[in-house]
């Protein structure tokens, strides 16, 4: 599914964000930087240990927050590590939390003149993170920004496995 928000485009696809050919990718990180299991895992995995070389070099990221490093082996330039939050009871600040991590994301790739980049559903897999809700905050959070930042030209939603893309197509619909 794909839709037009004023210039940019906005995709939902199904498939594994390590083989995006877009400017930069975006990771579910730790706070750690460490690396770890899931979309983490497999990023480090495919780019090589320049990524966690970097990653050490800059210790850490809180919640919410973005931080960038090349993309090593990766045919993306760039990859943005962000911190989705642990879903506890949605009461803990967890939509605030899930937005910033896409605002920060695509902040850093403005101020970096990436024009293209894809995300995987942050914290919807060992952080617990519902993936309904999730992907309401994703994209109203994707959509606002699009609106207000033409100079981002394509955003693609990478999903893993088939329901957690018609879990998107149906938060999109409601959205546009
Ligand atoms: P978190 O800790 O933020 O929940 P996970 O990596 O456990 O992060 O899961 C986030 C989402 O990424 C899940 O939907 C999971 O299925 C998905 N995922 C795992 N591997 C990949 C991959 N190679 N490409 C895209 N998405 C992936």
């Amino acid at each position: 599914m794909e839709v037009k928000i004023n210039n940019s485009k906005l995709e939902l696809v199904e498939g594994d964000i390590t083989k995006q050919d877009t400017d930069a990718i975006v990771n579910a990180a730790n706070s750690s930087l460490r690396g770890g299991g899931g979309v983490d895992g497999a990023i480090h995995r495919a780019g090589g240990p320049k990524i966690l070389e970097e990653c050490l070099q800059i210790g850490g990221c809180s919640t919410g927050e973005a931080v960038i490093t090349t993309g090593g082996n990766l045919k993306a330039r760039y990859v943005i590590h962000t911190v989705g939050p642990i879903y506890q009871d949605g009461c803990h600040r967890e939509p605030e939390l899930l937005a910033s991590c896409y605002r920060n994301s695509l902040q850093l790739a403005s101020q970096k003149g990436i024009k293209s980049l894809a995300f995987p559903s942050i914290s919807t897999g060992a952080y617990g993170y519902p993936v309904a809700d999730a992907a309401k905050v994703a994209l109203s959070t994707i959509i606002t920004y699009l609106k207000e930042h033409p100079e981002i030209e394509s955003v693609r939603l990478v999903l893993f496995g088939h329901s957690t893309l018609t879990a998107y197509e149906q938060a999109l619909k409601t959205l546009v």
